[in-house]
Order: structure tokens, then C-alpha cells, then sequence
């Protein structure tokens, strides 16, 4: 039976960990194909297994409830999704109510269209993927991805005065020798940078074991230029950041391969199917599509804490040869 004790009370994991931050994929579907994260001939989830923004609205009102202080709106690509801006525009209306911070995760092939609405909505920083800036390699990474677009949405963002973090996953033979670069032009535009490893997450049909690279040998690579120092400063993510000696950017690295911070992990996800993944890394997960369909909100609460008892104490990620994807779902999927 759902009291008003358990629709209100905190979400704590099995691990005494406090879960207050929420990202969804509120869609699998993208405009690029990048090597690292889809298979060139993506097969997309049919309409009616995807949540409906209303579906996702009415989850996202739960989890407030339920003391999510943070979310953030991933995918696939979010600005896709038709009437994604509705979505947004009802979700922030929890904020200074409950919600801290509505965020968003995009590639920004689109964002040019519809970053003074985001800020409309109440979205103050926005995580933009960026690899490289060289146009040729922007489209290879991204099978077939316009560069001079995504450069139009981040000077949008910036001019609607949208805090810009710059998302780069390091990738060896493919940008290795543009990370330097990649940190002083965020530093001269007023970015910071996050550098990801790349997780072994679905099958994209490329090898991503050659192009793994460990962020401990990249920031090796940067202090023989710049000293790096650890700062307290947080997102409520994953990045853990330093402070570069002669810049006012910000260094954030997300490397669950050689320095995972699970311990910590105060994250769900909601994908874009209705389940929730308490870790990107596994498999176990709780739908809560079938229980809203079929009962609505009140069926889903008692899932919630069933979701909690789930979460691991970490992921167990692995990268080499011969080790294949530790999920079959493509990051995509769960939200990044
Ligand atoms: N389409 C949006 C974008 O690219 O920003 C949002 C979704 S994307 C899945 C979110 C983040 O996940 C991006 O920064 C992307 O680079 C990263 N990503 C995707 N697949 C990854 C993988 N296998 N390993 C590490 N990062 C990955
Ligand atoms: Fe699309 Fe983002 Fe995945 Fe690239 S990383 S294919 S932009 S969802």
C-alpha cells in the first residue's frame, strides 16, 4: 500500500548511499552515429515501447517527490525528440520546488533553434558532446556529423548565456593529440572540459579496445604542459576536477576504467523504454512502463524501492581484446 510516508520518503540504496539525481534518455534515436556509442545501422525502439512525454513528465514528478534534486535530460540525442521544449518547460517548473538543477546533455546539432528556450525552461548549464574540431575527423567520428552546426548551437548557447561544459571522450589513434588544444580553446571561449574513457557499452560494429584510452596516460600528457591540481568543485555527476595551472577552465575526468567512483554514486536512469537502471554498468533494472500503463503513479511507487535494493556497489567495467560490451544496451539507450 502506498502511505504518504513512502511516497515521500528519501531514496537511500541498499549501500546507505542518498540517490538524488535522475537522468532520462527521453529518446533512443539520434542525428549522428558516433563510433564510440551506435552501430552505423542503428535499429531504433518502435514508438509505443518508447515512454511518452506525458509518461516521463508524470515519472520525473514522482522522483521529485521522491527527493530527486537533479535532473538531467540525456538520450539519444534529446533535441530530436519532437516537442522535447514541452517536456522541459514542465519538468522545470519543479525547480526552486523541489529541484535543484534541469539540465541537458546534447550534441548540439541542433541546439542553435532552441537554446534561448532551454533558458525559458529553466536550464542554466548544458553538456555538450564534442570530440575534435576539425571537420573531417568531426565526421568521421560521427559518421557523417556537420561540424559548422554544432559550432553555431554552442555560440547559441553561449550567447543565451548557457554555462557550457564540453564533453570529449579520448580516443586513441582519433583525437589523442587534439586534448590539449580541445582545453585551451574552452578555456579561451569560457567552457570547461570533461574527458571521458570509453565505456564498453552495446555493439557499434566498431573496435573500440584499439581506440581505448586510459585518462591516466592523457593527464600525464597535459602536465608535462600544465600543472593539474584537484578541486573540490562537483556537478553532482561524475567528473572529478582539477584546476589547470595558467587557465580559468576547468579539467573534469570521467574514467570508470581506471579510476571509478562508485563508492560515492548518488545516480538513476530512466530510459527511454520506462525502465530504471540503477547502474549503467548492469543489467538488473526495474520497468516501470508496464506498472504505469497498467496502474499509474500509484503502481509505481512500491517498484521504486525495489529499483533501490538493486543498485550495486559498482560497475565492473573491462576493455580489451576479446572482453565484447559489458551491456548489450547502447549507452543511447540508458541516457549518458
Ligand atoms: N546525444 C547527446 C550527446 O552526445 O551529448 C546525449 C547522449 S550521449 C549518449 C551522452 C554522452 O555519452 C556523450 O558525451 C557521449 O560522448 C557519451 N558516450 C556515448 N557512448 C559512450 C561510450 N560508449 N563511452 C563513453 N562515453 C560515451
Ligand atoms: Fe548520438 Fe550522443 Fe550517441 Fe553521438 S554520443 S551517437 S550524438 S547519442
Amino acid at each position: 500500500m502506498v502511505t504518504a510516508a513512502t511516497a515521500s520518503a528519501p531514496l537511500i540504496d541498499g549501500l546507505g548511499r542518498r540517490i538524488s539525481y535522475l537522468r532520462i534518455s527521453v529518446t533512443d534515436r539520434c542525428d549522428l552515429r558516433c563510433r564510440y556509442c551506435m552501430a552505423e545501422r542503428m535499429q531504433f525502439l518502435p514508438k509505443n515501447q518508447v515512454l511518452t512525454l506525458e509518461e516521463i513528465a508524470l515519472l520525473a514528478d514522482l522522483f521529485v517527490q521522491r527527493g530527486i534534486r537533479k535532473i538531467r535530460l540525456t538520450g539519444g540525442e534529446p533535441l530530436v525528440r519532437r516537442d522535447f521544449m514541452d517536456l522541459a518547460r514542465r519538468i522545470g517548473r519543479h525547480l526552486g520546488n523541489g529541484l535543484d538543477e534541469l539540465t541537458l546533455t546534447t550534441n548540439a546539432t541542433r541546439l542553435a533553434d532552441h537554446a534561448m528556450a532551454l533558458v525559458d525552461a529553466g536550464v542554466r548549464r548544458v553538456n555538450i558532446s564534442l570530440d575534435t574540431r576539425d571537420p573531417d575527423r568531426f565526421a568521421h567520428v560521427t559518421r557523417g556529423g556537420d561540424l559548422a552546426a554544432v559550432l553555431r548551437g554552442i555560440e547559441a548557447a553561449r550567447c543565451a548565456g548557457l554555462a557550457i561544459k564540453i564533453n570529449m571522450v579520448a580516443l586513441r589513434g582519433i583525437n589523442e593529440d587534439e586534448i590539449l588544444s580541445m582545453l585551451r580553446w574552452c578555456d579561451d571561449q569560457g567552457f570547461d572540459l570533461s574527458l571521458i574513457e570509453t565505456m564498453p557499452l552495446g555493439d557499434t560494429g566498431d573496435d573500440r579496445t584499439s581506440h581505448y584510452l586510459p585518462l591516466t596516460h592523457v593527464v600525464q600528457q597535459i602536465e608535462t604542459r600544465h600543472r593539474l591540481a584537484p578541486i573540490a568543485h562537483r556537478t553532482g555527476g561524475p567528473s572529478r576536477y582539477h584546476a589547470v595551472d595558467g587557465m580559468r577552465a576547468r579539467l573534469g575526468l570521467i574514467s570508470p576504467l581506471t579510476n571509478n567512483f562508485c563508492a560515492d554514486c548518488n545516480r538513476i536512469r530512466l530510459t527511454c523504454e520506462g525502465k530504471i537502471f540503477m547502474c549503467l554498468g548492469h543489467e538488473d533494472h526495474v520497468d516501470f512502463k508496464s506498472a504505469l500503463r497498467e496502474g499509474g503513479v500509484d503502481a509505481v511507487q512500491p517498484l521504486v524501492d525495489q529499483a533501490l535494493r538493486l543498485k550495486p556497489a559498482a560497475h565492473d567495467f573491462r576493455i580489451g581484446a576479446g572482453l565484447g560490451a559489458a551491456t548489450r544496451r547502447h549507452m543511447s539507450v540508458t541516457g549518458g
